[in-house]
């Protein structure tokens, strides 16, 4: 039952830890079940299936977008989501800029870090983070409030651990430089297999799919 799932994740987790449900494939109704059994954040890595969620969630939850988005969704993806999880590039940014700014809002954003410095794989690499950082945070619409990376897929989650400690030294250091306008307070990292090696390794965000839903029959 979905509704067991989350309270025993919720339980589980300390606090300070936010829980987004990933909650790709999984039906409006599934994540209202999550929803009303105290899931507070649902992750959506599609735009369109965010917006049929949306309409039957609503505002009961906060809503991330934990997919790579395309620029040319921005428009869209602005109405809907809370934060953006995956941003990588100043195009994307900017994208997310422009579309804030014609309906008044804010955006809170987290770098997508390539930590497993895979080529063809969505994140900024860690040594060009910095400097889009510097970047994005001169938009007045967007605002950086942390980092998330996926690292690459790893079936035992011990192979993942060296990749949540690169990016949480990242994330260390990108704090302590008190760069204006940027808030390095969410670090996202995590999923069924491997949030707890996430946790040891300092996440305060997780996102969890599996083991809040069941098996998923596709991705
Ligand atoms: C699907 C997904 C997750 C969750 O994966 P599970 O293994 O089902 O927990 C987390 N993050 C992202 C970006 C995802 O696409």
């Amino acid at each position: 039952m979905i509704k067991d799932s989350v309270k025993e994740i919720l339980e589980e987790l300390t606090e300070g830890v936010e829980l987004v449900g990933a909650a790709k494939t999984r039906t409006p109704e599934e994540i209202l079940e999550s929803v009303e059994a105290g899931l507070k954040i649902v992750g959506e890595n599609y735009v369109q299936e965010a917006e049929k969620a949306f309409e039957v969630v609503g505002e009961k939850a906060k809503w991330h977008m934990i997919g790579h988005l395309q620029s040319n969704k921005a428009k869209k993806a602005v109405k809907i989501f809370d934060m953006i999880e995956t941003v990588d590039s100043i195009k994307l940014a900017r994208a997310i800029d422009r579309a804030c700014a014609n309906i008044g809002k804010v955006m809170l954003v987290l770098i997508e870090i390539n930590s497993g410095e895979e080529p063809q794989k969505a994140g900024v690499l860690p040594e060009d983070a910095i400097s889009l950082i510097k970047e994005i945070s001169e938009l007045e619409n967007v605002q950086i409030m942390g980092l998330m990376t996926m690292g690459p897929f790893a079936g035992d989650p011990e192979d993942a651990r060296p990749y949540f400690q690169k990016t949480k030294k990242l994330f260390d250091e990108i704090k302590d430089m008190n760069l204006p306008g940027v808030e390095m307070r969410y670090l996202s990292m995590g999923m069924s297999n491997s949030y707890r090696v996430a946790l040891e390794e300092g996440a305060n965000m997780v996102r969890i799919g599996t083991k809040l839903f069941g098996e998923r029959e596709y991705d």
